[in-house]
């Protein structure tokens, strides 16, 4: 099956025209609860170079918890597997702020991409320095991968989510009693809350992720992980990056993906596409629910599946 991939963009941006449910936008914070759920846009960056886009896809949207793929990579090439004695690598089953499990596993999150698992990323990330430069490391590092040096960060977002990150303060605080993370809660949450408020378009987004579509190679040469690192993050994306519906979002689109609350998803398709989808409504597990479709969609029509052959795929 060969299909033309600007026709398929063409057909799923009708298609999600007209979706009747649309979910419902995060409200947690002003700065995400003001943006206009009509909007959806989609890239595609394949592997032979080329980018297409459709519907809002130079728009910049809130990539949240999608920079924990961006953040997970820079730690562990700062502490490799050591990373392993303090962060879990299993699906939680349970909701991506949720603080139960973290009693029963004695302060080691179950994964890197839910929140408790970030917040000790962001902690090996901050590695003694003041969270200016963690940040700005974070920031140089998402604009190497992308190429492009616009990227920047939502400060006003960034603010919000410091006054309203009880939860989050409550993971930090119950993971420093257990000495899983190191340095002063508010420098760490300061550092993960200006990760979660950069903005990209989707355009940004899939070339920021061609690194996974390329088994950790940078396509403008050079290597970011090795070939088995890349292998790992999207096998974690695959698990994990949808929290308690990552088992619904294999089943359904069966590429690796990790999502962000302000209605974002990175999916990768090893040797082929990474894409990025947006549409800020968000279903009941808080993951985008035009883009989760839009992925469905996609996978359906091209064969694209880590569970298929190849050959089978257009
Ligand atoms: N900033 C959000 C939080 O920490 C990110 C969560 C998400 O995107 N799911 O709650």
């Amino acid at each position: 099956m060969t299909i033309d991939l600007t026709d398929l963009i063409t057909e799923i941006t009708a298609a999600m025209a007209e979706a009747e449910d649309r979910g419902r936008v995060a409200t947690y914070i002003p700065e995400l609860a003001k943006v206009d759920p009509a909007q959806f846009g989609i890239a595609i960056a394949t592997a032979d170079g080329r980018v297409l886009t459709g519907g809002d896809a130079e728009t910049g949207f809130s990539i949240q918890s999608i920079s924990k793929v961006f953040a997970l990579t820079l730690a562990l090439g700062k502490v490799g597997d050591q990373l392993w004695d303090r962060v879990g690598r299993e699906p939680s089953g349970n909701a991506f702020n949720s603080i139960t499990q973290l009693e029963h596993e004695q302060g080691i999150p179950r994964n890197p991409f839910i929140n408790a698992g970030a917040i000790v990323v962001a902690d090996v990330n901050l590695g003694g320095h003041q969270p200016r430069v963690a940040i700005g490391e974070m920031l140089r590092f998402v604009r190497y991968l992308a190429g492009d040096d616009a990227i920047a960060i939502n400060e006003a977002v960034a603010t919000s989510e410091t006054a309203t990150g009880f939860r989050n303060m409550a993971l930090a605080n119950y993971m420093r009693a257990f000495n899983n993370v190191h340095h002063p809660v508010d420098l760490v949450l300061g550092s993960y809350f200006h990760q979660c408020a950069i903005e990209m378009s989707c355009r940004q987004l899939a070339l920021a992720g061609r690194y996974l579509m390329m088994d950790g190679r940078h396509p403008g040469g050079g290597r970011v992980v090795s070939p088995r690192r890349a292998r790992r993050i999207n096998a974690l994306m695959l698990t994990c990056g949808h929290y308690d519906a990552s088992g619904d979002f294999a089943f359904r689109v069966g590429i690796p993906g990790k999502s962000g609350v302000g209605g974002g998803i990175l999916a990768i398709v090893p040797g082929r596409a990474s894409i990025a989808v947006w549409s800020p409504g968000l279903n009941a597990s808080g993951n985008s629910a035009l883009g989760t479709a839009a992925l469905e969609h996609l996978a359906r029509r091209t064969g694209w599946s880590v569970f298929s052959p190849p050959e089978d795929a257009g």
